[in-house]
């Protein structure tokens, strides 16, 4: 019988009150491997009444406690980093390598997390008037929850939970219903850290569970990460129900190859960046914009690099491309190369239509290439999200800098050159949130806040770093007099 996942709600692993349940697929197989709950306001209100009564007695836990249960997350996860990135791979389709690469990025949020006694001290003003002093003080949101997209199901929400819980707040996860397994697993081995009851809940679910999270009073701080319409929505909802909201949205990222970038490294990290994930990473490379001679340089070898990747189950060692996530999305992605061929690209390289042996019913696309796509078509203006990488050529970089500041989008921009010029001009002019510089895929480590731009992202302060902890605390300024001769009088 297939497995019908829980809630974890005030330290219980209970069972959704909504009837509906939805289908977890293996996209590698087609095959469901569990029933995931599509949700309910009630386990909403449920799990934010849990969080509420934890709040009470977690706000006043001295944080230098807090993140002793952060350091024995720590260890849970990469005592079970082998059997996570199994289940990871098997709902989400990447490769174990990337599942692996994901679970690291999610501890190394942790580790920067356990750093919070320090990264919630406050500046102190002495003597602002004769014997008055005035400082300022960081002091937890109360509640808050994190709806996560579905193609890192382990990282992205430890961009926000060990900030949110070590600073004193309770929390709420929603992960994608698409990939519920991994953070319900994750879940159970945080058993093991007895945190008390109702600090960290989980509720399944998709949309109606997010509308009722945007809409319950008792939550006042949301992160999201997704797609841009629904990044749109869940910020201009929850900012109007007067939360605290920062949500990062889709990306359309470019890469500039200048003529005197060093070829092989170029295509080879390229084509890593395009293609890992089955260009299914929010900052993957999916656009190239090639200036000058930079176009007969490398288009031929990108080819063959892309054609070099193995495509298959990411359960196999061999396998560098998994499938896509669901037969939607297959579709869709399919349906967009033709766009971009219909408008006038030049199909350099089909992965549309390809049969993995045993594996008939997964949602697999080889590596595609678009050349000379035009900018006003839809594969150009529209995020994509497969293993598909358009290229442009240009005459200049200042062109380049041109086309990808009036893009929409601003995840991040990309360039290969050995001119230190030339990268400083790109970091200083471009539109984007995170710059790479002979860089394919331009994540900032834990201690940087994960940036985005434009249409990637609604708010102010973004995950990761001390941004998580500004967004999940609220400043306090105190200005104190004490006056020695009250003493004396007593
Ligand atoms: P999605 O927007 O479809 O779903 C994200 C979350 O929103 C899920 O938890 C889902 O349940 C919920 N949701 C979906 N539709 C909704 C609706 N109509 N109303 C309310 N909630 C809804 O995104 P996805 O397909 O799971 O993930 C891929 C997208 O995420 C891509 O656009 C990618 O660029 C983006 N992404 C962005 C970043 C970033 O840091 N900027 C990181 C990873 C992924």
């Amino acid at each position: 019988m297939t497995t019908k996942l829980k809630n974890y709600i005030n330290g219980q692993w209970v069972e959704s009150k909504g009837s509906t349940y939805l289908d977890v697929v293996n996209p590698a197989t087609g095959q469901s491997i569990a029933k995931v709950p599509a949700g309910s306001s009630e386990d909403v209100r449920d799990a934010a009444v849990s969080a509420s009564e934890a709040y009470k007695a977690w706000r006043n836990t001295p944080a230098t406690q807090r993140v002793q249960y952060l350091y024995k997350m720590k260890q849970v996860l990469e005592a079970n980093a082998d059997e996570l990135a199994e289940i990871c791979t098997n709902e989400c389709g990447k490769t174990i390598a990337e599942s692996k690469g994901e679970i690291i990025r999610a501890i190394e949020n942790l580790e920067v997390a356990c750093g919070i006694p320090t990264l919630l001290q406050s500046p102190f003003s002495e003597d602002i008037a004769t014997g008055v002093d005035e400082f300022m003080i960081r002091q937890p949101l109360g509640i808050g929850a994190s709806i996560s997209p579905f193609n890192f199901p382990i990282m992205i929400p430890f961009w926000f939970m060990p900030y949110a819980i070590a600073c004193g707040n309770t929390y709420i996860v929603k992960p994608s219903e698409k990939v519920p397994m991994s953070m319900t697993r994750i879940f159970e081995l945080f058993e093991s850290v007895n945190l008390p009851k109702g600090v960290l809940n989980m509720v399944h679910g998709g949309r109606e569970t997010v509308d009722a999270i945007l809409e319950h009073p008792l939550i006042p701080a949301i992160s999201f990460v997704g797609s841009t319409p629904v990044a749109k929505h869940v910020y201009q909802t929850g900012t109007l129900n007067g939360k605290r909201v920062q949500a990062q949205g889709g990306a359309k990222n470019a890469v500039v190859v200048m003529p005197d970038a060093d070829e092989d490294t170029t295509v080879r990290i390229i084509a890593d960046s395009a293609f890992g994930c089955a260009g299914q990473r929010c900052l993957a490379a999916s656009v190239v914009v090639t200036v000058g001679s930079a176009a007969e340089k490398i288009t031929q070898k990108l080819i063959l690099s892309a054609l070099s990747k193995k495509t298959g189950n990411g359960l196999d060692s061999n396998v560098e491309m998994g499938p896509v996530i669901t037969k939607e999305s297959k579709e869709r992605i399919e349906k967009l190369i033709q766009v971009g061929i219909d408008d006038g690209a030049e199909l350099l390289l089909d992965g549309r239509g390809i049969k993995i042996a045993g594996l008939e019913d997964g949602f697999f696309i080889g590596p595609t290439i678009l050349g000379n796509v035009k900018e006003e078509s839809q594969a150009y203006k529209t995020e994509i999200f497969g293993p598909v990488l358009s290229i442009i050529n240009v005459d200049t970089l200042e062109e380049a800098i041109e086309l990808i500041n009036r893009n929409r989008y601003g995840n991040s921009a990309c360039i290969f050159t050995r001119s230190g010029a030339a990268a400083r001009k790109f970091r200083h002019d471009t539109l984007a949130g995170n710059i790479g510089v002979n860089i394919g895929v331009a994540a900032p480590m834990a201690f940087f806040p994960f940036s985005g731009w434009k249409e990637s992202f609604f708010g102010e302060l973004h995950g990761q770093s001390a941004h998580a902890v500004e967004f999940y605390t609220q400043t306090k300024v105190v200005i104190e007099r004490w006056n020695e001769e009250w003493s004396r009088k007593f």
